[in-house]
């Protein structure tokens, strides 16, 4: 498989060039230049494939030579060793589960993914490769969890003091080994900032072999699609499902209708938004803009430019009226999000966490006009993760999962940081 830049000023390269560059040399994301379609046979089997069959089934065009085939066969089945439930919350909407990861977020497959490939590739060079990240919670935690321990591969990871949550804090600065959390005393903006001015300083990149581990990169993007086929190994029902994806940067989604150009039977997908809905707009409207991000108590969508929606536009053939027919927008309230969480909870004692809960109420409303319709929700985040916003809407405590209950008595180790660029490179070049 080759890929090309959407900015098109680029040479297309291979799977292994593009996980090591992140991005093209003239600024745009790297599409592969086909869409492979699963077989007939494929799908028929599908429910009783095990799971590492199926992602290696579904990554193996996409990473062609560059990967021996036992090499990616282990890489994939080390990739999904836990379990994807999809879980009824009622009789017609069912909840996927992405949060039995080690970092309890649906970020940890394509962290998983994305760290074990850049480590098979690092072995076979002598110069060490530095992932740098900025990080607003989820990233950071699943991008040092994946890259633990990896050879070859040293993870810096920029967080904002104070604004990430006491769980999210501890799976970002307790793993020491290869993985360093620098603490920048600003917001995530900073931390954006400062890792884009390393990528353009010649004085670093001379030293250091830099690649960025964010959604752009092919290596996190692209295994997401395996989520849908797990979730259609678990559909019971004759009609394809309603799939309602809570979207930021919109890699999730990408990926799911990646995975439907590639013949997997899903009837429409929902774009689930909080007041960060430039994208739904556009399906409901035709015309894109983007804004400045504002805070919601959903913050992993956050996005006002979401990086990937350039791609789902590539996959649609730039046409509106092809992309609007499969998938339409919904723009959910922080009222709203919180009011669909203390009601679900109270009705079914199911608990989503702020990000589900817009992607639930976004397929109830759908499901409401489409009376014989059934689908279900990407319920990316274990509610534990985002307890200021959820314990006080239910009025209880949410119980934390023996899988982290040790973390949080760790030590954490950070390096603080001013907010400029002088401090940043001077810890890149010590
Ligand atoms: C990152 C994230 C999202 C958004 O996913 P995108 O692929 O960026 O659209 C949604 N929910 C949670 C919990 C996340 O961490």
């Amino acid at each position: 498989m080759r890929y090309y830049s959407l900015n098109h000023q680029s040479p297309t390269v291979d799977f292994r060039e593009a996980t090591i560059a992140g991005q093209a040399p003239d600024g745009g994301l790297y599409f592969p230049e086909q869409i492979p379609r699963f077989s007939a046979e494929f799908l028929t089997r599908l429910p009783a494939l095990p799971r590492a069959e199926v992602a290696y089934e579904v990554i193996r065009p996409y990473v062609g030579a560059c990967i021996p085939e036992d090499e990616l066969r282990r890489i994939c089945a080390e990739t999904v060793d836990f379990e994807f439930p999809l879980v009824p919350v009622s009789d017609r909407i069912s909840a996927l589960e992405l949060f039995h990861g080690p970092t309890l977020a649906f970020k940890d497959v394509g962290a998983r993914f994305m760290s074990r490939c850049l480590g098979y590739f690092s072995r076979r060079q002598a110069a060490p490769i530095t992932v740098l990240v900025a990080t607003s919670g989820d990233t950071g935690g699943a991008v040092a969890d994946g890259f633990l321990g990896v050879p070859g591969v040293e993870v810096v990871i920029l967080y904002p003091s104070g604004k990430v949550s006491p769980l999210q804090e501890k799976q970002l600065t307790t793993l020491g080994q290869n993985i360093t959390a620098l603490e920048v005393r600003g917001n995530f903006d900073d931390c954006q900032q400062l890792v884009k001015q390393a990528f353009l300083d010649a004085t670093v990149t001379q030293r250091r072999q830099l690649t960025s581990a964010n959604s752009i990169n092919v290596a996190r993007w692209l295994p997401q699609q395996f989520y849908y086929l797990f979730a259609l190994q678990q559909w019971t029902h004759a009609a394809p499902p309603v799939v309602a994806v809570p979207s930021g940067n919109f890699g999730n989604l990408c990926a799911g209708l990646l995975a439907h150009a590639s013949g997997l039977p899903i009837g429409h997908f929902i774009a689930a938004c909080n007041a960060n809905d430039a994208v739904a707009d556009y399906l409901r409207t035709g015309a894109f803009a983007a804004r400045p991000a504002v805070a919601t108590l959903s913050n992993a969508m956050d996005v006002g430019n979401p990086s990937n929606f350039g791609r789902i536009l590539e996959l649609f053939g730039q046409q509106h009226a092809a992309l609007s027919a499969l998938v339409s927008g919904a723009t959910i309230t922080d009222a709203d999000t919180q009011a669909t969480i203390r009601r679900t909870y109270q009705h079914t004692s199911y608990l989503p966490d702020p990000h589900g809960a817009v992607a639930l109420l976004a397929l109830e409303n759908h499901l409401a006009e489409h009376p014989d319709a059934r689908g279900f929700f990407l319920e990316t985040a274990h509610p534990i993760k985002f307890p200021e916003v959820v314990e006080p809407v239910i009025g209880a405590a949410v119980p934390v999962p023996d899988s982290v209950q040790g973390l949080l008595s760790k030590p954490k180790q950070s390096i603080l940081l001013e907010p400029r660029y002088e401090a940043l490179q001077e810890f890149l070049l010590r």
